[in-house]
């Protein structure tokens, strides 16, 4: 039955099936677990309890003529004052110019809206003549159509429930909904379109949200079990001793955390599983080290190495890294947009050849042309910035290469249990020794005299400075000119005696280098620039990070931002400038003032700005869920996590009849996994 089309559902007819079709709805089961995005309940509260910005319901009488006025094409805005209690209250609403027909002054109404407190205004979104009865049923607000109304919705939900509600099987076994006391699943549903109050509400959607996740985890733990037992990935035999004299050869000794991630990396290059790892790591925790380490040992056991990075600044970065490394050892090469003509075809005929053992490159790597003669090892720096085609195309250039993926931004665990179940991670939670952390600062933009002295100070001690320009979103262009105007500003105040220099996207790529070599070489003081030196840039002797207009940033972008200083045994300073408006901008310059911790930064952070935000555009392949929350719904997550990892270690899904229903419907059921299932 709940598999059946939805014209089966009696009301349903021809029409309203194709409109339902185009909601995304399709079988009976659709319908049922189409559940509202948000319940309203219109109780009328005093002025003084009402939230500033959130939607309010209020009630009073029109004191003035309602007045209407159009605009634009077609747009229209209708306003009259209401006497709540002793104030008088502006209401505006806008589209319904219908509404002028319906108010009268005198009138008693309730309306709903979005409560402004400063002004005294709300924004009518709804309105009913009359005064609030005072128990009014708790409201479903759906996601609605062109052709589906909110009754015919309810109505047609209604009847399938009446129809299907008894044949709906409950999946989970009793011992967990006692566990958990959570309402059976035919309740819960009821519960879910027509909530009897705001209690059982509660519990229908705990319920719904734990199955939810559960079946999660549990696709992804299954997908991850699957991945280890069957993928045929190559095995890696390394030469144990040459890795050794290579790490003996770093001008460092590794930390604790580089070992344990390096040996976890190890670890699945000699298996016969393909490994699919990410490594996350705070900025300068030394995740470039232990990548090249296990390029190395891929290259020992006669392979070919490929690191993909987004930038071209940083592939430069790597690529003179690995280069002194690798002296002596191994062969490394470049390729990005900017290697043309006779040296491109060069290099990638060695690389078909195998005379290059390591190709370091941007998006420049996965085209067709290049062609690897036997590619075993693949990373991917700052994952995130790629969508899953290009990871995937990049690891198709090998035969089952082992993949790693490396971020610094440090992922939030409730993403990345989510987001990575089907991946094994590993963590550079510890920073090499001897790094101080960096003093952080917000000033306010009238202080840059202040700034500029400090910046002085820091450079008469033999130091030097990253002055970041503001960023203008959306326009290259804009923050290009932005990036000249304040290099020409600060050359005014400083040239002759301290040299500064100037980085942007434009520069042409000879430019680029040139410019990061004199800063390298400490031959320019001050180099202001735009963000392209957000990743990976390593100038251990600068010691101040400046950031023009930092509330247009996000916190992990200023995080990175100032991960470029504090890299040497010097204190480095980060100076945020800034005069955000908004409680969030201001609560970002705070947490920056408070810790230097990625991880727990990268916490707060998605508090702010929410899951879908956190990497930005789609290519996160994060699930999006039905009615479960990341975030907010953090806990049952963990919940879930753990019953799953269990019930797969029990094996209960295949030994134990009471959790037939729940194997079914996670082997059935496709609509959360969506990019994840790379
Ligand atoms: P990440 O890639 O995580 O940002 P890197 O690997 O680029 O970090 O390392 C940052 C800097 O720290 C580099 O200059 C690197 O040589 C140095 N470094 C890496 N590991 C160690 C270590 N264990 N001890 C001291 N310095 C280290
Ligand atoms: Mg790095």
């Amino acid at each position: 039955m709940l598999q059946h089309p939805i014209s089966e559902v009696k009301g349903v007819g021809e029409k309203l099936e194709t409109h339902l079709n185009e909601l995304g709805l399709f079988t009976v089961e659709d319908l049922l677990f189409y559940f509202p995005h948000r319940y309203d309940s219109y109780e009328v509260k005093p002025l003084t309890e009402l939230t500033n910005n959130e939607k309010a319901t209020i009630e009073g009488e029109i004191v003035s003529e309602p007045a209407l006025s159009f605009y634009g094409r077609k747009k229209s805005r209708l306003t009259f004052t209401l006497q709540v209690e002793q104030f008088a209250v502006k209401a505006v609403m806008f589209n319904r110019a219908f509404a002028k027909k319906q108010l009268q002054q005198g009138d008693t109404v309730t309306v709903t809206g979005k409560w402004d407190q400063q002004r005294l205004q709300i924004t009518v979104s709804q309105f009913k003549k009359g005064e609030s009865k005072s128990q009014e049923p708790i409201q479903p607000v759906y996601t609605l159509k062109e052709g589906v109304n909110l009754n015919t919705l309810r109505k047609v939900i209604k009847t399938a429930l009446d129809q299907n509600g008894s044949s709906l099987p409950e999946i989970l076994p009793e011992d967990l909904t006692l566990a958990y006391k959570l309402p059976e699943r035919v309740q819960a549903l009821n519960q879910m379109h027509y909530p009897e109050s705001r209690i059982m509400l509660k519990h229908a959607k705990r319920r719904f949200i734990y199955e939810e996740f559960l079946v999660f985890q549990l696709k992804m733990q299954l997908l991850r079990k699957h991945h280890r037992e069957s993928t045929t990935g190559q095995v890696q035999t390394y030469d144990n001793d040459r890795l050794t004299s290579f790490v003996q050869s770093l001008p460092f000794e590794l930390t604790s955390a580089q070992k344990r991630s390096l040996a976890e990396i190890l670890n699945d290059m000699k298996s016969p599983h393909r490994m699919n790892r990410l490594l996350q790591g705070d900025v300068g925790s030394g995740k470039t080290a232990v990548a090249a380490i296990a390029l190395y040992a891929s290259i020992t056991a006669g392979h070919q190495g490929a690191l993909m990075v987004p930038t071209e600044i940083l592939a430069e970065q790597h690529y003179h890294s690995l280069q002194e490394m690798f002296k002596g050892r191994a062969m490394v090469a470049l390729i990005t947009g900017s290697v043309k003509g006779k040296r491109r075809k060069e290099i990638l005929e060695a690389v078909d050849q195998k005379e290059i053992d390591i190709l370091i490159g941007t998006h420049a790597l996965i085209q067709e042309e290049v062609a690897f003669k036997q590619l075993g090892f693949v990373i991917v720096d700052e994952q995130h910035r790629f969508g899953v085609q290009q990871r995937r195309a990049l690891r198709d250039k090998g035969l089952y290469p082992d993949v790693l993926f490396m971020t610094a931004t440090p992922i939030p665990r409730t993403l990345a249990i989510t987001a990575f179940g089907d991946m094994d991670v590993s963590v550079i939670d510890e920073m090499p020794a001897g790094r101080k952390p960096v003093d952080t600062y917000w000033v306010k933009g009238e202080m840059t005299n202040r700034v500029l002295n400090f910046i002085q100070k820091e450079i008469d001690r033999g130091h030097q400075a990253y002055v970041i320009c503001p960023l203008i979103e959306e326009s290259d262009q804009l923050d290009i000119q932005n990036a000249i105007e304040l290099y020409n500003q600060l050359s005014a105040v400083y040239e002759p005696d301290v040299s500064v220099g100037l980085m942007h996207g434009r520069l042409h790529n000879d430019e680029k280098e040139g410019v990061m070599q004199q800063f390298a070489d400490n031959t320019l003081k001050i180099l202001v620039s735009t963000t392209v030196v957000e990743v990976g840039v390593n100038v251990p002797n600068a010691t101040v990070m400046v950031i023009y207009d930092a509330e247009r940033f996000g916190l992990s972008q200023l995080h990175q931002l100032r991960g470029r200083v504090g890299r040497g045994a010097d204190q480095s300073y980060c100076i945020l400038m800034g005069d955000p408006k908004g409680e969030v901008g201001k609560e970002r310059m705070r947490i920056m003032t408070e810790t230097n911790d990625g991880f727990e930064l990268s916490e707060q952070d998605l508090k702010l700005r929410g899951p879908g935000d956190f990497f930005g555009k789609k290519q996160s392949g994060l699930p999006e869920f039905r009615v479960g929350d990341m975030v907010h719904d953090y806990r049952a997550l963990e919940t879930a996590r753990k019953d799953a990892a269990e019930m797969i270690m029990d094996d209960v899904l295949e030994q134990d009849e009471r959790y037939q229903p729940l194997k079914e419907l996670v082997y059935s059921d496709q609509h959360i996994l969506g990019d994840v299932l790379d």
